[in-house]
């Protein structure tokens, strides 16, 4: 039992170092994705990085008003007319 046990969790172990070899990056996801360089300046083609992750909501929307950008996300769009969805 403490064999097959042993198996087991080997095997899962075993899966779980696959699928981390697998992971790719979130720059490697964009450019697959949307054929977006993050990591390449648009400007002038040098290399960019990461220099912090902004998850504070409030220093997010302080950040973006400064910037002249909207500060709360898009409302949501039907995806298709609304004509199309009235059946009456
Ligand atoms: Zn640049």
């Amino acid at each position: 039992m403490a064999d097959e046990l042993l198996e087991v969790l080997a095997f899962v172990e075993a899966q779980v170092e696959k699928a981390l070899e697998l992971r790719l990056t979130w720059a490697e996801l964009l450019r697959r994705v949307f054929a977006l360089d993050v990591l390449t300046c648009p400007h002038c083609g040098g290399p960019r990085r990461l220099i912090a992750l902004l998850t504070d909501p409030i220093v997010v929307r302080r950040i973006l008003a400064h910037l002249g950008h909207p500060t709360e996300p898009p409302r949501p769009a039907f995806a298709r007319s609304r004509e199309l969805l009235d059946f009456a």
